[in-house]
């Protein structure tokens, strides 16, 4: 069974996006991933398909309907349905990549893009969504957040990268940011690649990368070198 994704949002024409491109969207020709991108306004039941409304208590913007999106969620998640159920959220957990990880093992998910001030509070918790964010930045609807996460999640699926060993030395697999790369040529712009990287000696190349990805995470993610990182 391949990796299924379902998408609710007011945008299905942003899907599915870059995804369509390079590596992921080789793989979505291939079906080793799908991708369903429902539009939350179908399920409106009012004359004028309305999918929002104003906030109660006042305030500014307006308010994704509980009652339109459970029923859209209803549809696209039915009972049986095990994939996870995310809420693009700024409010929600940072998504991390051990999050990342444990979603390309499941088998799918079920992803909701909210717009305007947000999302009416008795569909999360009614559905039982669980709020991710991609960072502390405000964006102006879920779905960007929602191409983000499912292009990491997605080039960790079976067979997507060509080469599995490039997957698990990237930044954040060991805790840390990855340390730098250089090709030839060996002098460009008076700079030179490092000595040791050009010695053939592989001990010797993995003690310097391993350094200098240390001295990098130190640097800018001291949260990280802490193990203060926030983890789902
Ligand atoms: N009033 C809300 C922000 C709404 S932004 C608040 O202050 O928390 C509109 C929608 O964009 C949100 O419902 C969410 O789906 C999406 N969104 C905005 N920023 C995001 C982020 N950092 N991560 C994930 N989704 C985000």
């Amino acid at each position: 069974m391949s990796f299924r994704a379902s998408v609710l949002t007011l945008y299905p024409q942003m899907f599915p996006g870059h995804l369509e491109q390079s590596l992921s969207g080789r793989a979505l020709e291939r079906g080793d991933w799908s991708l369903e991108a429902v539009q939350i306004r179908d399920f409106a039941h009012d004359r004028h398909s309305s999918v929002d409304d104003t906030p109660a208590g006042g305030g500014a913007g307006m308010v994704l309907k509980a009652d339109v999106l459970a029923k859209a969620i209803d549809h696209v998640s039915p009972p049986g349905d095990n994939r996870p159920r995310l809420l693009l959220s700024p409010r929600g957990k940072p998504l991390t990549q051990a999050k990342v990880r444990s979603l390309a093992e499941g088998e799918g998910v079920v992803l909701v893009c909210g717009r305007f001030e947000g999302v009416d509070q008795r569909a999360i918790e009614g559905r039982a969504l669980e709020e991710v964010s991609i960072g502390d930045y405000i964006l102006s609807g879920g779905e960007p957040a929602a191409l983000v996460l499912l292009d990491a999640v997605i080039r960790l699926l079976p067979g997507v990268m060509g080469n599995d060993q490039s997957g698990l030395s990237e930044s954040f697999e060991d805790g840390l940011l990855e340390y730098p790369h250089y090709t030839r040529p060996q002098i460009w712009e008076d700079r030179a690649i490092p000595e040791v990287l050009l010695s053939g000696n592989h001990k010797k190349i993995d003690a310097w990368r391993r350094a200098e990805s240390e001295k990098l995470t130190a640097e800018r993610r001291p949260d990280l070198v802490s193990g203060k990182k926030t983890q789902l």
